[in-house]
């Protein structure tokens, strides 16, 4: 349908013509059986027209300024990839940290770009259709950039072939996949907050901003690029998400708990995943910006600190889980490459003790916690490899029914006790790491007992492929899994000194600087 913009028209209503002005009230058929999924959850709206659109984008504005981005973006990988700028990074275990990305990251962007325009069908109101859409396309762009950046590296190093496959059955990409099964399986607002709020205001701007920065810094200009790129898109993410969080609170006061106990809930969901952020920040990058925790005080305490106060005058209070999260920030990074250093035969990228200067740096960043739990248990393992004992565990944790992640993190009060948490539920007992994981289970236990846990899902013979006799003689289960899994073993898992991309990121370099 052509839309006649005459253009004597102001800004504001040139605007609402080509947004507002093409939405219409259903006749056939009535708007709540056309819209089924924004009423359920119990948010009560009155009037969608209140709804603000702080950035006033029509969709041809949009396509203008993409396109801009995709034109310099891509220039810039031309030439990142021409140049073999692979071999200008710091040395090859930062390689690690962009397998991580591609195989957890990059497949939530896809996750995110159906989410929104699911989501974006569902709201009776024009105005977060519109923004619902221009996120949904932004998502798609994200992920096909980061592919696109990252599909150079596969040419030369191991780990990079199989990320949609992986992202379905690898035991610790299940912890990001859960989180955003979660959110689109829940109704159109939760989903707003759970990925508008959590996602976009808690996670990704710790990923986008610090972790991107230090790509940049250990000279990958490929992630840099696609890095700050999608965080230009993300001031529009982050304003969609407040603007939904303030609508909701400004239409009626009964929708105060309702959000309230999504912002809780996903706050946590959103800190757990980022443990494996911080584990990139504190130990993958070979050269660092800051730590996990300098990065946390900024982008959480101090820059959520902010958006709190200003959500405060409608009556929201900052998340009970901050005051937990506020003591973890000095342990999580630990724990997480703790685990991944023992479970490194069945990680698809390879993994490595610090070296001595690195654990001074940790040290210096964590003085209340590195020397005293992490220091002696890394030299021990350090040792061990050195004696030629490399150690791998090879049994299976417990998993938490929430998070998915496995039993690592410690109590809040007691850094040397395992945190357990338990619910009985139907005669069932299941598992959680932490206080906020099993709260968010014990207010929907109908939706969590259904998690699809990949430990369990071993032990239940679910995870070897058609046609594998778990029965036969000298059958190798491990073996078998990462088979499933699609993981190469002995060139994408296990001890990073020794890699065949060690190996040869080295004599590439030594290749490029002689004759
Ligand atoms: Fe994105
Ligand atoms: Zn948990």
């Amino acid at each position: 349908m052509d839309v006649k913009v005459n253009k004597k028209l102001g800004l504001k209503e040139r605007y609402a013509l080509m947004t507002r002005g093409l939405g219409w009230d259903t006749t056939y058929q009535p708007m709540d059986k056309v819209f089924p999924y924004d009423k359920f959850e119990g948010i009560k709206i009155h009037d969608w027209d209140k709804w603000e659109d702080p950035f006033r984008m029509t969709m041809d504005a949009y396509w203008k300024y993409q396109a801009e981005k995709e034109r310099k973006l891509y220039a810039i990988i031309d030439a990142f990839a021409q140049n073999n700028g692979h071999l200008g990074v710091t040395d090859a275990r930062y390689i690690n940290t962009l397998k991580l990305f591609l195989t957890g990251i990059s497949p939530l962007e896809y996750m995110a770009h159906r989410g929104f325009a699911h989501v974006g069908r569902q709201m009776r109101g024009v105005g977060p259709r519109v923004a619902c859409l221009m996120q949904s396309l932004d998502e798609i762009r994200h992920a096909q950039t980061q592919i696109h950046s990252m599909s150079n590296y596969n040419k030369y190093y191991n780990g990079f072939h199989d990320p949609m496959h992986m992202i379905e059955r690898v035991w610790y990409l299940s912890v990001p996949r859960s989180f955003f099964d979660d959110a689109y399986t829940a109704g159109p607002f939760e989903f707003m907050i759970a990925i508008g709020f959590s996602f976009e205001y808690v996670l990704t701007n710790l990923l986008f901003v610090p972790f991107i920065s230090g790509a940049a810094y250990n000279g990958d200009m490929g992630a840099m690029t696609f890095g700050f790129s999608a965080q230009s898109d993300e001031a529009r993410h982050m304003t969609l998400g407040l603007e939904c969080i303030k609508f909701m609170l400004e239409q009626d006061p009964d929708n105060l708990p309702i959000v309230q106990r999504w912002i809780d809930k996903w706050t946590w969901r959103g800190t757990r995943v980022l443990t494996l952020v911080g584990m990139m920040m504190d130990y993958m990058l070979p050269k660092r910006v800051m730590s996990w925790k300098e990065a946390w005080e900024i982008y959480f305490e101090q820059n959520g600190g902010a958006l709190f106060n200003d959500l405060a005058r409608y009556g929201i209070t900052v998340p009970k889980c901050a005051a937990q999260a506020a003591l973890d920030k000095e342990h999580v990074s630990h724990q997480a490459w703790a685990t991944f250093y023992q479970y490194g035969a069945a990680a698809d990228f390879h993994t490595w003790m610090p070296s001595s200067s690195e654990m001074d740096w940790l040290s210096e960043k964590y003085p209340n916690t590195f020397d005293k739990y992490y220091r002696p248990r890394f030299e021990y393992f350090a040792e061990q490899h050195k004696a030629g004992n490399r150690f791998y565990n090879l049994t299976l944790p417990m998993l938490c029914q929430t998070c998915q992640i496995p039993m690592l993190f410690t109590e809040p009060a007691d850094p040397t006790k395992i945190c357990y948490r338990e619910s009985d539920y139907k005669g069932e007992k299941y598992h959680f790491c932490s206080d906020g994981c099993k709260e968010i289970f014990d207010h929907e236990p109908e939706k969590y007992i259904q998690a699809w846990l990949p430990v369990h899902q071993i032990h239940q013979g679910n995870c070897f492929d058609p046609g594998v006799d778990p029965a036969a003689p000298g059958f190798n289960p491990l073996a078998a899994v990462l088979d499933h899994y699609h993981i190469n073993q002995g060139r994408d898992n296990m001890e990073f000194e020794g890699s065949e991309d060690q190996r040869n990121f080295a004599a590439w370099r030594t290749m490029a600087a002689k004759n």
